[in-house]
C-alpha cells in the first residue's frame, strides 16, 4: 500500500513521519520547501505524489485549499481511491469534497482531529470521522497509527461536525472559567481555593481541570510556562468561526458561540495569534470585550 501525504506543516509533518515509521510508503508533497517529514518520499506536485497512492491523505489549512487540491489531483488518481481529509474545515466545504470525490469514482472520509501538535508527534490524536462505514473500516489501520482513538461520527461532514461543536463548546467553557478565576481574584479567593471547589463540583469541565488558566493548581497547564505550546488562540478563533458559519447556514442561534468568538477575535489582533487560547484570561481580566463593544 501507498499513502500520499500531502500538507507537511506543524501537523502533517509529524503525522506522515509517523506512518512511514509504521513501515508504510509514503509520498509527500508539500509547496513550502521548509515543510519537513522523515522517512517520507517529497514530490513536486500533489499529481505526482498521489499518482501511484492507494490512500490520500490531506492536512491542510483551508477548505479552499482542500476543494483546490483534490480538483487538481483527481484527473490523476487512481480509481478506487481512498481520501481521507484531516484538516479542520467548515462542514459545507467537507460534503462538497466528499461529493467530488464520490462523483469521481473514489471514497471519502472527513477525519479531523484533536490534540495538536504534540498528539500529532506522539501518535496520540483522537480522530473524529464522518463517512461511509467501510471507508472508515479501511481507513483505522492508518489511523490508529497516527492516532489513540477514531470515532465514526456518520455522514460525510459528521467529522468536523463533531470538531467545531466540541471546541465551540471549549471555547466557550474556557471563558466561563477565566472570568469565574477574574471574578475570584477580586472577592479574595485564592486559585486553589476556587480550584478545589470547583474542579470537584458542578463547575468541572476540561478547560478547569487540564488546562486551567492561572498557574498552579495544574502544573502542565500552559499558565505555568507564559501560555506558550497548547493549542494556539489563533486556531480556536478559526474554529469558533467555523461554528458560527455552520450556525448560520443552518439557522442555530448559537449566542455565547458568537460571543465567544467576537472575544477570541479582539484578543488575537491584540495579541497575536500564537498563544495558548487559556491566556484568553488576560484579556477577560483587562475587560477587553467590553472597551471592543463600547466603541
Ligand atoms: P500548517 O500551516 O503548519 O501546515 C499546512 C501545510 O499545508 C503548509 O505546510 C502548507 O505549505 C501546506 N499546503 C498548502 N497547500 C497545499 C497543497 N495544495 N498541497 C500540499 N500542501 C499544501 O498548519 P497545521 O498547524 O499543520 O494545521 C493543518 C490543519 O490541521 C489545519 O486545518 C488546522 O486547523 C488543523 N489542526 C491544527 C492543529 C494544531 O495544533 N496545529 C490542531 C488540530 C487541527
Amino acid at each position: 500500500m501507498t499513502i500520499a501525504f500531502l500538507g507537511l506543516g506543524n501537523m502533517g509533518g509529524p503525522m506522515a513521519a509517523n506512518l512511514a515509521g509504521s513501515g508504510e510508503t509514503v509520498h509527500g508533497y508539500d509547496p513550502a520547501p521548509a515543510a519537513h517529514a522523515a522517512g517520507v518520499a517529497r514530490f513536486d506536485s500533489a499529481g505526482a505524489a498521489v499518482a501511484n497512492a492507494d490512500v490520500v491523505v490531506t492536512m491542510l489549512p483551508s477548505g479552499k485549499h482542500v476543494l483546490d487540491c483534490y480538483q487538481e489531483i483527481l484527473p490523476s488518481v487512481r480509481p478506487g481511491t481512498l481520501f481521507v481529509d484531516c484538516s479542520t474545515i467548515d462542514v459545507a466545504d467537507a460534503r462538497k469534497a466528499a461529493e467530488l470525490v464520490q462523483d469521481a469514482g473514489h471514497r471519502a472520509l472527513d477525519a479531523p482531529v484533536s490534540g495538536g501538535v504534540v498528539g500529532a508527534e506522539a501518535g496520540t490524536l483522537t480522530f473524529m470521522v464522518g463517512g461511509d462505514p467501510e471507508a472508515f473500516a479501511d481507513a483505522e489501520t492508518y489511523l490508529a497509527v497516527l492516532g489513540a482513538r477514531a470515532i465514526h461520527c456518520g455522514a460525510s461532514g459528521a467529522g468536523q461536525a463533531a470538531k467545531i461543536c466540541n471546541n465551540m463548546i471549549l471555547g466557550v467553557s474556557m471563558i466561563a472559567v477565566s472570568e469565574a478565576f477574574a471574578l475570584g481574584e477580586e472577592l479574595g479567593l485564592t486559585h486553589q481555593a476556587l480550584f478545589d471547589v470547583a474542579s470537584t463540583a458542578s463547575g468541572q469541565c476540561w478547560a478547569l481541570t487540564t488546562n486551567c488558566p492561572v498557574p498552579g493548581p495544574v502544573p502542565a497547564s500552559p499558565a505555568n510556562r507564559g501560555y506558550s505550546g497548547g493549542f494556539a488562540s489563533g486556531l480556536m478563533l478559526k474554529d469558533l468561526r467555523l461554528a458560527e458559519s455552520a450556525a448560520r447556514d443552518n439557522d442555530v442561534a448559537t449566542l455565547l458561540g458568537t460571543r465567544a468568538a467576537e472575544l477570541y477575535a479582539a484578543f488575537v489582533e491584540r495579541d497575536g495569534p500564537g498563544r495558548d487560547f487559556s491566556a484568553i484570561i488576560t484579556a477577560v481580566r483587562d475587560g477587553l470585550l467590553v472597551k471592543e463593544s463600547s466603541v
